[in-house]
């Protein structure tokens, strides 16, 4: 349980530490977002941390991976957006990678595969 606390509490930390904000209006979404997605964030090796601009803010947004797939999160306003990709020969969504794996996506009906890093 301890281990679980700290994990919690480390997390939360890290992206309090990352907002860099003292609002405490968006201190309370971040905590909350931290509260309501179990996993730890899996800053995807090698990548090191890759981040965008938020759509609806433009402030920064941190790329994190839930049980869903990856996803950005913004630091600033919490702004959850799904990260996809799809196979420009099939035109359908590719698999995207399982949590921790490298930043390979596959495509279900080819056997193409792509990386949304590879353009940064
Ligand atoms: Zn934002
Ligand atoms: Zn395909």
């Amino acid at each position: 349980m301890n281990d679980f606390v700290d994990e919690a509490r480390s997390r939360v930390a890290h992206l309090l530490r990352m907002a860099n904000t003292t609002d405490d209006r968006l201190r309370a979404q971040i905590i909350e977002y931290a509260d309501t997605t179990p996993e730890p964030p899996v800053i995807s090796r090698g990548a090191g941390i890759v981040t965008t601009g938020c759509s609806r803010c433009l402030r920064t947004a941190w790329r994190q991976h839930d049980s869903e797939g990856p996803l950005w999160v913004c630091g600033t306003c919490g702004h959850v957006e799904p990260i996809t990709m799809r196979c420009p020969e099939c035109d359908v969504d590719m698999i995207p990678p399982r949590m921790g794996a490298p930043d390979r996506w596959e495509c279900p009906t080819c056997d193409r595969v792509g990386s949304t890093l590879a353009s940064s």
